[in-house]
């Protein structure tokens, strides 16, 4: 469902050429609970970008479901991330002054999707993650853990194939970690969700069906 081919990933700081990327080849199939791990600044974050189709690589190919999505252009990619791809990230990323409700919402008011049909859907995903009756709280108002949640409902809520988590468990303490790893595993079985996440917490790597590492910018284990 994923293909990678021989990507690379080169970024410019001033004289100095950073190789993040140096030919990653990887499948990864419907339905897969993949983690991503290995030493800060091996280049987890660059690759879950590429397929994320959150920046572009130098050279190599990045194709979902048929699609080369490397040769989209700019309105294309955005409307392939809508239909496709949800994302969580490390530091939450909500919207400090819109409620857990209104930060749920956003991706599908970004595809136009009618008022009351959100309404429940976005209910439907707080009372998932356990947070229906925090709806109308201000991130602030909320734990870094119940934070973590309401990005991740708002990550699920139009249904992706594909749940991209950079290091989502980086800023919870154990418990809230494992409430978090748990979730994943249950869309993952229950929907069938693909699920990228990138972790280097070695308790973590049982909760995978699989895990690529990454060393240097290349693959030492798949
Ligand atoms: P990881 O997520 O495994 O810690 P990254 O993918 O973030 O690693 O980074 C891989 C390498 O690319 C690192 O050397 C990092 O400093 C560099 N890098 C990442 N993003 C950028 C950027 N936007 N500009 C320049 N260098 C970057
Ligand atoms: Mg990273």
């Amino acid at each position: 469902m994923i293909e990678v081919a021989d990507l690379t990933k080169t970024y410019r700081m001033g004289d100095v050429l950073v190789h993040a990327l140096n030919g990653v080849s990887v499948t990864i199939a419907e339905g897969e609970f993949i983690g991503i791990t290995g030493a800060s600044g091996s280049g987890k974050s660059t690759l879950l970008h590429m397929i994320g189709l959150l920046d572009l690589p130098t050279s190599g190919s990045v194709t979902i479901s048929g699609e080369d999505v490397t040769s989209l252009s700019e309105y294309e990619r955005t409307l392939f991330r809508l239909e496709w791809l949800g994302y969580v990230f490390q530091e939450y990323a909500l919207m400090h002054d819109l409620t857990a409700f209104e930060n749920v919402a956003l991706p599908m008011m970004a595809r136009g999707v009618p008022e009351d049909e959100i309404r429940d859907r976005v209910l439907h995903m707080l009372d998932q993650v356990g947070l229906r009756a925090r709806a109308d709280h201000l991130p602030k108002e909320l734990s870094g853990g119940e934070q973590q949640r309401v990005a991740i409902a708002r990550g699920l809520v139009n249904d992706p194939g594909i749940l991209i988590a950079d290091e989502p468990c980086a800023n919870l303490d154990s418990e809230n970690s494992k409430a978090v790893l748990d979730l994943f595993a249950e869309i993952n079985r229950e929907r069938g969700q693909t699920v990228l996440m990138v972790s280097h917490e070695e308790w973590h790597m049982p909760y995978f069906d699989r895990v690529i590492r990454l060393k240097d910018g290349k693959i030492v284990e798949r």
